[in-house]
C-alpha cells in the first residue's frame, strides 16, 4: 500500500462554487491528534464554537450548532425538525438550491407552494407581500440569501421586513453568504438558517453551521409527531450538544471539528466586517478585470453576490474546453453553469481565504489568455 495518489495531488488555486482555499492554521488543526467525544477538553471545544457560531450568525438568542454533515444537511436538518405532514411551506426560488428546498419540503409531506423567477434575477419582496396577503397562512417561507448556481444575492433584509408581523417561520439558506456577507438573524428575525463550512469560512466540507430562533424551538417542541430522521433530530443532538451532563447521540467529527474552530477564529479574528469589506474588493476587482478584457456578468450590478461571480460564456468560446485548460495549464479550478444555464455561464468564486487580491490577478491573466488564444 502507498499514499502516493495523495502526493502527486496539484495545488489548485480553488475559485470554483466551493470548496474555497484552507489556510494553513485550518489545515493544522485539522491534523490534531484525535480526542473521545465525550472528553471534557472536546467538550469545552464544542461550548467555544457554539459561542463562536452565535457570533457569525449574529445570534443574541436561540440555538446553534455545527451539523455533522455538508451544507445539504443543514437544509435537511432546518426542514425535517420544522415540517411535519400538510404544513404550509411557501418557498420563494430561482435556482438549484431553491428547486432542492422545494424537493427537500416535498418529501416531507409539506404542500409546498412556490414564487418563481428567472435564474439570474433575484426574487421580488413585493410579490411575497402579496403572496401573503391573498393567502392562508404559511408555517415555512423559505429562500436561499446568496444562490449559488447564478450568482444572485436575493433580498433577505427586505423579505425579514415582510414578514416581521406575520406568524411564520422565516427559514434562510446561508450556505454561501455566511461569513462573506452580512447575515443578522437576530435583526432579521430569521428562525431558521444553516451553512456549510467550505465556502466563506474555508474549511473542508463536511459541517453544517445551524441556527433555530427561540420561536423555531418552540415550534419544535411543540410537535405533534416525532421528527421523521434520528440522525438529524435537533432535540435529541441537544442533550449532547448542551447541559451538564453530555449524552452521546453519534460520534462527533471530531478533527472537522477543530478545523471549524481555527476557520472560526480566524473570522472573528479579521473581524466580520472587514471580511464582508474584503469580499467587496475582490469582487470589484474582478468585475472592472473581466470588464476590461470584455467579458459580461450575468447578473445586474445591484444583484450581484461578492463571493460568487456568474460570468457569460462569449459567443464561439467553448465554456468546459476553458475550463479544463485553466486547471490543467493554469491549475485554476473555475465552476460551470447548471440548469438552464449549463453552456452559458462560468461561476468565479471569491469565497473566504480564496478571495485576495493575488488570486484576482490569478484567474484574471489565465482568463485573458485562454480567451483571446
Ligand atoms: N445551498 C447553497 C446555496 C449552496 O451553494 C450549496 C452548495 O453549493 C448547498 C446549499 C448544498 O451544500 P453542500 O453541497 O455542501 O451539501
Amino acid at each position: 500500500m502507498s499514499t502516493e495518489l495523495l502526493h502527486d495531488l496539484d495545488e489548485v488555486l480553488l475559485m470554483g462554487p466551493g470548496p474555497s482555499m484552507v489556510p494553513e492554521s485550518v489545515l493544522k488543526a485539522l491534523a490534531t491528534p484525535t480526542l473521545g467525544h465525550l472528553d471534557p477538553q472536546f467538550i469545552e471545544l464544542m461550548d467555544e464554537i457554539q459561542s463562536m457560531l452565535r457570533d457569525l450568525f449574529r445570534a443574541e438568542s436561540g440555538l446553534c450548532l455545527p451539523l455533522s454533515g455538508t451544507g445539504s444537511a443543514g437544509m435537511e436538518a432546518t426542514f425535517v425538525n420544522l415540517i411535519e405532514p400538510g404544513d404550509r411551506v411557501l418557498i420563494l426560488k430561482n435556482g438549484v438550491f431553491g428547486n432542492r428546498m422545494e424537493d427537500v419540503a416535498g418529501r416531507l409531506q409539506a404542500e409546498v407552494e412556490t414564487l418563481d423567477y428567472e435564474w439570474g434575477t433575484p426574487v421580488v419582496p413585493q410579490d411575497l407581500r402579496e403572496k401573503l396577503a391573498s393567502s392562508a397562512p404559511y408555517k415555512i417561507v423559505a429562500m436561499v440569501h446568496a444562490e449559488t448556481s447564478t450568482g444572485v444575492a436575493n433580498p433577505a433584509e427586505e423579505v425579514a421586513e415582510i414578514l416581521r408581523d406575520n406568524p411564520a417561520l422565516y427559514l434562510l439558506d446561508c450556505v454561501t453568504s455566511l461569513g462573506g456577507m452580512n447575515v443578522d438573524v437576530t435583526e432579521w428575525g430569521v428562525d431558521a438558517a444553516y451553512s456549510g463550512t467550505q465556502k466563506c469560512l474555508s474549511c473542508p466540507p463536511g459541517l453544517a453551521p445551524v441556527f433555530f430562533s427561540d420561536k423555531a424551538v418552540d415550534a419544535l417542541r411543540s410537535r405533534q409527531s416525532k421528527v421523521p430522521n434520528w440522525y438529524l433530530d435537533v432535540t435529541m443532538l441537544l442533550s449532547y450538544w448542551s447541559g451538564e451532563k453530555r449524552v452521546y447521540h453519534h460520534t462527533a467529527p471530531i478533527n472537522m471539528l477543530y478545523g471549524l474552530y481555527a476557520a472560526l477564529d480566524l473570522v472573528l479574528t479579521e473581524g466580520l466586517d472587514a471580511s464582508f469589506a474584503r469580499h467587496r474588493a475582490a469582487h470589484r476587482q474582478l468585475v472592472n478585470g473581466l470588464d476590461a478584457i470584455d467579458l459580461q456578468m450575468l447578473v445586474e450590478e445591484k444583484s450581484r453576490l461578492p463571493m460568487l461571480n456568474a460570468v457569460v460564456v462569449p459567443e464561439g468560446i467553448d465554456e468546459a474546453a476553458l475550463r479544463k485548460r485553466l486547471r490543467q495549464e493554469f491549475l485554476i479550478e473555475i465552476g460551470a453553469g447548471l440548469g438552464p444555464l449549463a453552456g452559458k455561464i462560468w461561476r468565479i468564486g471569491l469565497m473566504g481565504h480564496t478571495a485576495n487580491p493575488e488570486n484576482v490577478d490569478r484567474v484574471l491573466e489565465a482568463l485573458e489568455k485562454s480567451v483571446s488564444e
